[in-house]
């Protein structure tokens, strides 16, 4: 009787693997109770591996097919993926065409992905000695004591189990062990430096008299100096944290020289502290700022278009305040117990924000990004979900506000009240070098629907598709169109390079305009940035007789001169070669440089302007994980008087001492081959020219080009930003281009060139067949071959009263029928949807 009502329980679990769906596991009895979604089981998969996998489903339909293996055991007492998480990972995985294993893959941090290759190492801080350690944990620990690093598989060995993960789990837990890759980047923190008065002067008002008497003297423009520092320090009432030093340089009087000198003396005391990122805040926290009247009148009007739409835009110009906006947004949903997710394009923003909101809500900040340590991501993951500190017991304590970029999307929020995404016209939002190839702006709104929450897309450039849904009524919007305190706009000139190389007054790559106020700003203490999207020295490099110009031997690009390192470069696969002497076709030695990029510049600079001090900032620059905050540190405290770089000095940083911004080449994104192209250029160019001007007197940009009457460049003379909107609208909608339709990408990759166009052509042919002309290709990219695997596209364009979700069926449909076909087997097709 019994055993025909005894029904098995079994599980569908998703494993962290690019495979599609979901896998079936019989459920011991034992384990049954502690069944919840969202757990991780330890599961066998294959012959030999092991998995931690989510549980996506618990149901009692036995599988049909095949003998259905039981899983090994419950890891967690409680889950770790909440089912608001299983809903966003569902529809990443059906709008953006790839696995639950996929987003699994994307969306956890490793340490809760263990699995048998995972390499297990000691704790830098383990207190084993003090400890006490049960059997298994001890030889475990004595193991590693001797070997730096064990795999999961060595320790089953080790200890005699077949399944080792809880085991490993509670050594995590107390901090004994850690899994390798949580630590392969150290933490390494940035500083910022502080200026004291030595102790000796503080109550000595004589000894400072003296002290003074004596500078003014023998120096006085230490005495200068000294005094500048002196009223700064009595305004903050006499601080005991001191004076930033980023606060005194660049006011009048106040010089790098007879700083160096004061602390010589023994005078000022400088102090270098950690800027903590994970660090607790221990400064004071303040009120937000009173807003000013538009500021009060754009977050009102936020606030009644929240009672009606799901999503507002503000369109607010550079430096309008929009961060403030934000600031009393995030109370509010404090006020109510709810988080808040602040997205930002870029890691290299965050810095900037988290100082500025942690003066505001201290250690209810929180951050999560991909350049953490994979340990510290855990930990933050675990703080979301536990609503504890860190490392504490205390409830609600938690981190109620996550600034992050992309991967901060993925944190198993419960109760997420608003989402804001700055910048929200940036491409970096997008995912674009691997699967899910997921945009977080698009998705975070998906979430937002999820937890019922608002979101709050704030840029001075949006993107096309925002404006449209904003304009369309789809979206809430909001207009800021003055900067904040009525600081001008900067003023924006063209400087004509086809006329100054008809007059021969180019030097270099510079026209005279730009030389001249740079000249101008560097006179004026003041600070400069220069953009160029182009890194490296030489674009490329070319024969004089015969015009053979050096190529890739993997991609189907020309290398770059990299003159510090000395070699030719590959942008796309990273390989190098040493300086040719000579034509490899016609073995001339005229071998000339053509072209420019940041690193030319950088020394052009050092020509010109011997005096300044540059740096540059670009992807060659900032290879290891601080030298970017290190930069923008040093440029933030006028250490630095130019700074060269790619998209990179583009973004939202506020900087008080920028009154030039320079635009070196506006050409070659104008005419680079997309669509967006026009799109994307104003929007760098004016988000670059932003960083002018933000303190103090207007700024100014200067921008280069071979085609002034260009009509991007003239509506920016103009500051006619609309014109701009409404003409590409236009084009958009003439061409059935994005806002106006929806492109799938999909790209072909083989190492045969024969079979990736055949291939693309069998794919193309059916598609066609089912989908008309919608198809488009297959094509050639402009790239046609990188890391030696040919390229082809075929691009589906759906127009706007096609369902998108049963035009992926098909499309999903016709990929799988293609790669069965015997020869397309290894054809890889890479499925990018809403490409940027
Ligand atoms: P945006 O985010 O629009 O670029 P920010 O919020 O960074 O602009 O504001 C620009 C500058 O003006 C910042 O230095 C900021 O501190 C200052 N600011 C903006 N609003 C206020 C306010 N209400 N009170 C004091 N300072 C403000
Ligand atoms: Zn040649
Ligand atoms: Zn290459």
């Amino acid at each position: 009787m019994l055993s025909d009502t005894y029904q098995h329980t079994f599980i569908d679990v998703v494993l962290p693997l690019p495979l599609p769906g979901t896998y079936s596991y019989r459920v011991p009895a034992e384990y049954v109770s502690q069944l919840l979604l969202g757990k991780r089981v330890i599961v066998q998969f294959g012959k030999q591996k092991i998995y931690s996998a989510v549980i996506w489903r618990i149901h009692h339909n036995s599988p049909i097919a095949g003998k259905v293996k039981e899983i090994l055991s419950v890891l967690d007492e409680y889950p770790v993926v909440n089912e608001k998480q299983m809903q966003l990972w569902e529809w990443i995985a059906s709008y953006y065409m790839c696995s639950l294993g996929d987003v699994m893959s994307a969306a956890m941090p490793a340490a809760l992905k263990l699995q048998s290759e995972t390499r297990i190492l000691l704790h830098p801080l383990h207190d084993a000695y003090t400890q006490p350690l049960t059997d298994d944990e001890y030889l475990i620990t004595e193991a590693l004591l001797s070997h730096h690093a064990l795999t999961i598989r060595d320790i089953s060995l080790i200890t005699d189990r077949t399944n080792v993960f809880p085991l490993l789990r509670t050594m995590m837990d107390k901090k004994l062990l850690l899994a390798e890759e949580e630590i392969k980047e150290k933490f390494k923190p940035r500083l910022v430096e502080y200026v004291l008065l030595e102790p000796q002067y503080v109550d000595d008002e004589n000894a400072l008299g003296l002290a003074l008497n004596t500078l003014e003297k023998k120096a006085s423009r230490q005495a200068e100096c000294l005094l500048v520092f002196m009223k700064t320090w009595f305004d903050s009432d006499r601080a005991t944290e001191g004076i930033l030093k980023s606060q005194l340089s660049g006011v009048t009087g106040f010089s790098d020289a007879a700083y160096k000198a004061l602390l010589k003396k023994n005078i000022l005391v400088s102090v270098k502290k950690v800027e903590g990122r994970m660090e607790a805040y221990e400064g004071t926290v303040s009120a937000p700022a009173l807003l000013n009247d538009i500021q009060q009148q754009a977050l009102t009007l936020i606030q009644t278009q929240f009672e009606e739409k799901q999503v507002v835009l503000l369109h607010g110009v550079t430096s309008s305040g929009k961060t403030e906006v934000y600031i009393h947004l995030i109370q509010e949903q404090l006020n109510v117990g709810r988080q808040v997710l602040y997205l930002l394009p870029e890691i290299a923003l965050t810095t900037q924000i988290i100082t500025r909101l942690r003066r505001i809500f201290g250690n209810r900040v929180g951050v999560y990004h991909s350049r953490y340590t994979d340990y510290e991501r855990a930990e933050v993951w675990q703080s979301v979900l536990s609503g504890k500190e860190p490392g504490s017991d205390k409830e609600g304590s938690g981190y109620d506000i996550i600034i992050g970029a992309r991967s901060a999307l993925f944190l198993p929020y419960s109760n997420l009240g608003l989402v804001l995404v700055d910048e929200e016209h940036e491409n970096t939002f997008k995912q674009v070098e691997k699967t899910p190839r997921y945009h977080a702006r698009d998705a975070a709104i998906v979430m937002a629907g999820i937890h019922e929450a608002k979101v709050l897309l704030g840029s001075a450039t949006p993107s096309l598709e925002s404006y449209r849904n904003a304009d369309s009524g789809k979206f809430g919007k909001v207009i800021m169109s003055e900067r904040y305190g009525g600081m001008e706009l900067p003023e924006i000139v063209i400087a004509n390079l086809k006329e100054a190389a008809r007059k021969k007054q180019l030097s270099e790559h510079f026209a005279p305009l730009m030389i001249d106020e740079i000249q101008k700003a560097l006179g004026n203490k003041k600070q400069v940035i220069l953009f160029q999207n182009r890194r490296g020295f030489s674009p490329r490099m070319e024969c004089e007789t015969c015009n053979w110009v050096p190529q890739c031997i993997n991609c189907d690009v020309t290398l770059t001169y990299h003159k510090f390192a000395g070699n030719l470069r590959c942008h796309y696969c990273g390989y190098s070669m040493k300086m040719p002497s000579h034509c490899s076709a016609c073995n001339d030695t005229k071998l000339t440089l053509r072209g420019f990029g940041t690193e030319k510049i950088e020394e052009d600079l050092s020509t010109y302007f011997p005096e300044a001090r540059v740096s540059r900032l670009d992807l060659d620059s900032v290879r290891s994980r601080n030298a970017h905050a290190e930069i923008i540190s040093d440029f933030e405290q006028h250490n630095i008087d130019i700074l060269v770089g790619t998209q990179m000095v583009t973004k939202g940083l506020d900087f008080d001492h920028v009154s030039m911004v320079g635009i070196l080449n506006a050409d070659n994104m104008l005419s680079f081959p997309d669509f967006r192209a026009h799109e994307r250029s104003y929007q760098l160019m004016a988000q670059v020219s932003g960083r002018a001007g933000r303190k103090g007197a207007r700024g100014k940009v200067i921008i280069q080009t071979y085609n002034p009457a260009h009509y991007i460049l003239q509506n920016l003379v103009d500051g006619d930003h609309q014109n701009i909107y409404d003409k590409e609208l236009d084009e958009r909608m003439r061409f059935k281009y994005p806002p106006f339709s929806r492109l799938i990408e999909l790209t072909l990759k083989h190492k045969d060139y024969k079979t990736v166009n055949m291939a693309a052509a069998t794919l193309g042919l059916s598609l066609t067949a089912e989908l008309g002309n919608r198809v488009i290709g297959p094509e050639t990219p402009y790239i046609g071959k990188i890391r030696n695997h040919h390229l082809s596209v075929i691009l589906i364009k759906i127009d706007e009263k096609s369902s998108p979700s049963a035009v992926k069926e098909i499309v999903q449909k016709q990929i799988t029928t293609m790669n069965q076909l015997k020869d397309f087997k290894g054809v890889q097709v890479v499925r990018d949807v809403d490409p940027v």
